[in-house]
């Protein structure tokens, strides 16, 4: 059974369709990295697996969820799902610690000694022990994108998205966030992650989907698609970025 599995989904803005019927099945454990040109629909297609967008055409299966259900409990399906932007969005008013007990608090999924024991549990994994009651803004941005991942596994989900979130840090921050994401790999989580990175991708992933123009164009093992990509769309992309 696919953790995710996605048949013909279709995705329009008004009349402009920008997911033109993609097929994509995940395994669980499987890490899938998506790259692209900006524009051909990799945050789009992110933001259908949690139903961020509501879905034009298709099916969209997620954890055994079916999203295209109308009747399906979305706050129940996003506890299965963490999701990591390029813009980390933490509360500034409130500690690193409080910002990651928050959510496991508030839809009661634990007390808050529990909350906090697996707060400070999930900051030591992401190397930010020392920081639990520092404000954001006492953060670098890798540090800050760190606690947002922290945040995102305190709901202990079984799916992890991660949409570019090394974009908008500084070089010498990427390689520490890249890091958090690699351990979860290396500890089975499943993962569809977009990224720039193209090192990474081709490290990490058990799998890289090209898309363009809101098509997926290309797939296949990291060695195939980076070393002998098929299609004159992946060449010529990875010949811009490489
Ligand atoms: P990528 O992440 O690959 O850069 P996006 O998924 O962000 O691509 O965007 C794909 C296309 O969808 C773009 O043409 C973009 O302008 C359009 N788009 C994305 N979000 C919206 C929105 N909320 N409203 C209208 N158009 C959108
Ligand atoms: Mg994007």
């Amino acid at each position: 059974m696919s953790k995710i599995h996605v048949a013909g989904l279709t995705k329009s803005f008004g009349s402009n369709e920008v997911l033109k019927g993609l097929d994509v099945d995940v395994a669980e454990g499987e890490v899938v990295c998506v790259i692209g040109p900006s524009g051909s629909g990799k945050s789009t297609f992110l933001r259908c697996l949690n139903k961020l967008e509501d879905i034009t055409g298709g099916k969209v299966v997620v954890d055994g969820f079916d999203l295209t259900d109308p009747k399906v409990d979305l706050d129940k399906v996003r506890q299965h799902i963490g999701m990591v932007f390029q813009h980390f969005n933490l509360f500034p008013h409130m500690s690193v610690l409080e910002n990651i007990m928050l959510a496991p608090v508030e839809l009661k999924k634990l007390s808050r000694p529990q909350a906090r024991n697996k707060a400070l549990e999930l900051l030591e994994r992401v190397g930010l022990a020392s920081k639990a009651d520092a404000r954001p803004a006492q953060l670098s941005g890798g540090q800050k994108q760190r606690v947002a991942i922290a945040r995102a596994l305190a709901m202990s989900p079984d799916i992890m998205l991660f949409d570019e979130a090394t974009s908008a840090l500084d070089p010498e921050m990427v390689g520490e966030v890249l890091q958090v994401i690699r351990d979860l790999a290396a500890e089975g989580m499943t993962m569809v992650v977009v990224t720039h990175e193209m090192g990474f991708a081709r490290e990490v992933s058990d799998r890289v989907i090209f898309m363009a123009d809101g098509l997926i164009v290309e797939e296949g093992s990291p060695e195939s698609v980076f070393g002998a990509p098929r299609q004159p769309r992946t060449r010529d992309f990875l010949a811009k970025v490489l």
